[in-house]
């Protein structure tokens, strides 16, 4: 089996190491991507920094994408029976539901409590990552062919980014004619705003601390922006949501800040009986309110991680449709090589925090 560059992550502060380990052996049924493309997500820095602290000695890094570089034995296709040959460029899901449990067999695929990737390398001391060369699908796995019209830059948000946040309005079946709130401008609320603009909602409300990031959103869908620096205040900008709804609050909000006090925000913002998507706050911290607050209002709250395999083909359909309308590609603002992990983790965690050019997305290539 081939030999790959890996970076593994151990604990938070200590620089990713960089090594070489062999891939695993191909089973049948199996596919090894060879990765070319990744990029940071909000999550992998929240791994980065410590706010989830299980993640110890392993390849971290979950949007990415790659070429197939060998089919195990009985693969001929992609997941929609199209003829699949090696060097193909290919999107998949990074976890794997288990497909024989008591939520795959009800088709929801996301909540599959057996689909989790990330093994520890002394479990697993492979070159099998994000982060790394080469990426393992197992046998039970789901894998698309990139359509030709799409750039390979365009392609690893589709893995985390623009599926989780197209599967969180689907989910919570987000009408034509809402009224949107999206908290957060980075790489998950810009997605978010394109895909509320192309389902029909009548508004798009995105807020942000960055100038920057509010223009991309108003170039991807927004009709509205409400900046953090005019509204410096949770109350403000509650305020400012209900004068744009009429006095009525938002059909929807879409949590993707990643802050317990976002979402302590966002409920104020929800009309009654509407909607709170909430898919940022993947960390370990709290919120308390009183329970009242979302009860009284019958808020519908869709706490979403993960989405099932359809969702891949309709993120990259989706892509290939609003690519000449949507600036969709300059979420990606920054492109390091793979040895450069650390500089490219110390850049997206500065430009989080202090005023990025574009919505803070860095990039690795391999
Ligand atoms: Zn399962
Ligand atoms: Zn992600």
């Amino acid at each position: 089996m081939p030999i790959g560059k890996v970076t593994i992550f151990d604990v938070p502060g200590v620089p990713f190491e960089i090594g070489e380990l062999p891939t695993p052996e191909v089973e049948p049924g199996a596919l090894l991507i060879k990765n070319t493309h990744a990029v940071i997500c909000g999550s992998d820095l929240h791994i980065w920094r410590g706010d989830m602290p299980t993640h110890s000695n392993r390849i971290v890094g979950h949007e990415f994408t790659g070429v197939v570089h060998t089919l195990g034995k009985g693969i001929e296709t992609d997941s929609l029976r199209r003829p699949l040959n090696e060097g193909d460029r290919v999107a998949f899901p990074f976890f794997n539901p288990c497909n024989r449990c008591y939520w795959c067999i009800r088709g929801q695929f996301h909540a599959c409590p057996h689909r989790s990737r990330r093994k520890d390398l002394e479990s697993h001391p492979f070159c099998d990552g994000g982060y790394a060369d080469f990426y393992y699908l197992p046998p039970g796995h789901y894998v698309f062919k990139v359509p030709d019209e799409l750039p390979s830059d365009a392609v690893p948000p589709v893995n985390c980014a623009l599926s989780q946040v197209l599967y969180g309005l689907e989910r919570a079946k987000m009408d034509f004619g809402d009224r949107v709130v999206i908290q957060g401008a980075g790489g998950l609320g810009i997605f978010a705003t394109a895909v509320a603009a192309e389902k029909g909602a009548s508004r798009v409300i995105v807020i942000d601390g960055q100038q920057p990031r509010l223009d991309l959103a108003m170039r991807c869908g927004a009709t509205d922006t409400i900046s953090l620096l005019e509204y410096p205040t949770a109350e403000s900008r509650v305020e400012r949501v209900l004068e744009l709804t009429d006095g009525v609050g938002a059909d929807v909000v879409v949590e993707v800040v990643g802050i317990p006090a976002a979402t302590l925000e966002g409920l104020d913002m929800v009309r009654v009986n509407g909607k709170y998507i909430d898919i940022g706050n993947i960390g370990e911290g709290s919120i308390k309110f009183p329970a009242a607050k979302i009860i009284g209002k019958q808020t519908q709250w869709f706490g979403t991680t993960h989405y099932d395999p359809w969702i891949i083909e309709a993120a990259l359909q989706f892509l290939v449709r609003v690519q000449d309308r949507m600036p969709l590609n300059d979420v990606i603002s920054h492109k390091y090589p793979l040895e450069e992990i650390n500089e490219a983790f110390e850049f997206a965690e500065w430009q989080g925090r202090e005023g990025g050019t574009t919505a803070n997305r860095v990039a690795l290539t391999m």
